[in-house]
Protein backbone atom coordinates (compact mmCIF):
# COMPACT_ATOMS: atom_id res chain seq x y z
CA UNK A 1 0.00 0.00 0.00
CA UNK A 2 1.26 3.29 -0.78
CA UNK A 3 2.28 5.90 2.17
CA UNK A 4 0.19 8.25 0.53
CA UNK A 5 -2.45 9.36 -1.64
CA UNK A 6 -2.88 11.70 -4.25
CA UNK A 7 -5.84 13.93 -5.10
CA UNK A 8 -7.54 15.49 -9.01
CA UNK A 9 -9.67 18.43 -8.57
CA UNK A 10 -13.36 16.90 -9.19
CA UNK A 11 -12.47 13.61 -7.01
CA UNK A 12 -11.61 14.11 -3.44
CA UNK A 13 -12.84 10.21 -2.52
CA UNK A 14 -9.85 7.94 -1.33
CA UNK A 15 -9.69 4.66 0.79
CA UNK A 16 -7.92 4.93 4.17
CA UNK A 17 -5.69 2.42 5.68
CA UNK A 18 -8.85 0.18 6.82
CA UNK A 19 -10.35 0.72 3.06
CA UNK A 20 -13.12 2.74 4.22
CA UNK A 21 -14.44 4.94 1.64
CA UNK A 22 -13.60 8.94 2.83
CA UNK A 23 -13.96 12.52 1.12
CA UNK A 24 -11.23 14.97 2.16
CA UNK A 25 -12.20 18.41 2.48
CA UNK A 26 -14.25 20.68 -0.06
CA UNK A 27 -11.22 23.28 -0.49
CA UNK A 28 -8.79 20.43 -2.31
CA UNK A 29 -11.17 21.36 -5.44
CA UNK A 30 -9.00 24.28 -5.88
CA UNK A 31 -5.50 22.86 -5.96
CA UNK A 32 -6.08 19.18 -5.24
CA UNK A 33 -2.54 18.28 -6.76
CA UNK A 34 -0.69 20.23 -4.32
CA UNK A 35 -2.63 18.00 -0.99
CA UNK A 36 -1.38 14.81 -0.37
CA UNK A 37 -3.02 12.22 2.67
CA UNK A 38 -0.39 10.04 4.44
CA UNK A 39 -2.15 6.79 5.29
CA UNK A 40 -0.05 6.13 8.15
CA UNK A 41 -0.21 9.19 9.84
CA UNK A 42 -3.97 10.46 8.55
CA UNK A 43 -2.65 13.77 8.31
CA UNK A 44 -3.31 15.87 5.28
CA UNK A 45 -0.56 17.68 3.74
CA UNK A 46 -0.63 21.15 1.32
CA UNK A 47 2.93 21.81 -0.92
CA UNK A 48 4.49 24.84 -1.46
CA UNK A 49 3.90 25.91 -4.84
CA UNK A 50 7.48 27.86 -4.25
CA UNK A 51 9.93 25.79 -2.19
CA UNK A 52 7.68 22.18 -2.94
CA UNK A 53 8.16 21.18 0.92
CA UNK A 54 4.92 19.64 2.26
CA UNK A 55 2.84 21.01 5.59
CA UNK A 56 0.76 19.52 7.87
CA UNK A 57 -3.08 21.14 7.44
CA UNK A 58 -5.81 18.36 8.88
CA UNK A 59 -6.34 15.23 10.68
CA UNK A 60 -8.86 12.74 9.63
CA UNK A 61 -10.24 11.84 13.09
CA UNK A 62 -13.16 9.12 12.34
CA UNK A 63 -14.62 10.30 9.41
CA UNK A 64 -14.47 14.17 9.78
CA UNK A 65 -10.58 16.18 9.32
CA UNK A 66 -9.65 18.44 11.88
CA UNK A 67 -6.91 21.57 11.30
CA UNK A 68 -3.94 20.70 13.00
CA UNK A 69 -1.95 23.04 10.92
CA UNK A 70 0.53 25.87 12.43
CA UNK A 71 0.32 28.81 11.41
CA UNK A 72 4.09 30.06 11.42
CA UNK A 73 4.30 27.44 8.57
CA UNK A 74 1.12 27.98 6.54
CA UNK A 75 -1.56 30.53 5.84
CA UNK A 76 -4.91 29.06 6.50
CA UNK A 77 -7.53 30.80 4.12
CA UNK A 78 -11.01 29.52 4.64
CA UNK A 79 -13.52 26.25 4.33
CA UNK A 80 -13.80 27.52 1.74
CA UNK A 81 -10.56 28.32 -0.05
CA UNK A 82 -7.97 26.08 2.26
CA UNK A 83 -4.58 26.82 2.84
CA UNK A 84 -2.26 29.37 1.16
CA UNK A 85 0.19 28.33 -2.25
CA UNK A 86 3.09 29.44 -0.85
CA UNK A 87 4.55 28.57 3.16
CA UNK A 88 5.11 31.38 5.18
CA UNK A 89 8.64 31.26 4.72
CA UNK A 90 8.47 31.75 0.90
CA UNK A 91 5.76 34.56 1.47
CA UNK A 92 8.10 36.64 3.47
CA UNK A 93 11.27 35.90 0.92
CA UNK A 94 9.17 37.16 -1.72
CA UNK A 95 5.91 39.20 -0.18
CA UNK A 96 4.72 40.92 -3.17
CA UNK A 97 5.39 38.25 -6.25
CA UNK A 98 2.52 37.01 -7.77
CA UNK A 99 3.03 34.08 -9.94
CA UNK A 100 6.05 34.66 -12.14
CA UNK A 101 5.98 38.99 -11.96
CA UNK A 102 7.50 40.95 -9.31
CA UNK A 103 5.27 44.24 -8.25
CA UNK A 104 7.60 47.16 -6.24
CA UNK A 105 4.37 48.02 -4.25
CA UNK A 106 6.41 50.21 -2.72
CA UNK A 107 6.49 52.67 -5.39
CA UNK A 108 4.27 55.23 -4.74
CA UNK A 109 5.06 56.70 -8.21
CA UNK A 110 2.34 57.67 -10.67
CA UNK A 111 4.34 56.75 -13.76
CA UNK A 112 1.43 54.43 -15.49
CA UNK A 113 1.64 53.47 -18.96
CA UNK A 114 -2.39 53.38 -19.94
CA UNK A 115 -4.50 52.15 -23.08
CA UNK A 116 -5.65 54.91 -25.39
CA UNK A 117 -9.27 53.33 -24.66
CA UNK A 118 -8.42 53.57 -20.70
CA UNK A 119 -7.06 57.23 -21.06
CA UNK A 120 -10.53 58.04 -22.54
CA UNK A 121 -12.54 56.60 -20.14
CA UNK A 122 -11.00 57.91 -17.26
CA UNK A 123 -11.70 61.38 -19.25
CA UNK A 124 -15.38 61.04 -20.16
CA UNK A 125 -15.25 60.07 -16.28
CA UNK A 126 -13.50 63.19 -15.30
CA UNK A 127 -15.78 65.22 -17.66
CA UNK A 128 -18.97 63.73 -16.17
CA UNK A 129 -18.10 64.36 -12.63
CA UNK A 130 -16.19 67.41 -13.17
CA UNK A 131 -13.02 66.04 -11.88
CA UNK A 132 -9.50 66.40 -12.79
CA UNK A 133 -7.82 63.14 -15.07
CA UNK A 134 -6.28 62.19 -11.37
CA UNK A 135 -8.67 62.41 -9.19
CA UNK A 136 -11.06 60.47 -11.89
CA UNK A 137 -8.52 57.59 -12.45
CA UNK A 138 -8.74 57.83 -8.58
CA UNK A 139 -12.02 57.37 -8.28
CA UNK A 140 -12.52 54.50 -10.93
CA UNK A 141 -9.99 52.47 -9.00
CA UNK A 142 -11.47 53.23 -5.32
CA UNK A 143 -14.93 52.54 -7.44
CA UNK A 144 -13.40 48.84 -8.32
CA UNK A 145 -11.63 48.66 -4.99
CA UNK A 146 -15.19 48.58 -3.45
CA UNK A 147 -16.79 45.86 -5.14
CA UNK A 148 -13.39 43.87 -5.80
CA UNK A 149 -11.55 43.67 -2.54
CA UNK A 150 -8.27 42.22 -2.34
CA UNK A 151 -8.26 38.74 0.04
CA UNK A 152 -4.58 38.57 0.68
CA UNK A 153 -4.15 42.46 2.10
CA UNK A 154 -1.29 41.06 3.97
CA UNK A 155 0.88 40.29 1.54
CA UNK A 156 0.91 44.11 0.61
CA UNK A 157 3.10 45.68 2.72
ZN1 LIG B 1 7.60 27.41 0.59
Amino acid sequence: MPKYISFKNGNLEFMDQNGVKRSAPEFLNKGAKNYRFDLESNILEKKCIQCHSYFVTQKLEGDQFFDIHDEDEIHYISTSSGYHGRCKKCLNEHPAEVGQTQYDLTDGSNEYQLSAEANKYIFQVAIEKGLTKEDSLESIVLLVKKHNPVIYTEKIK
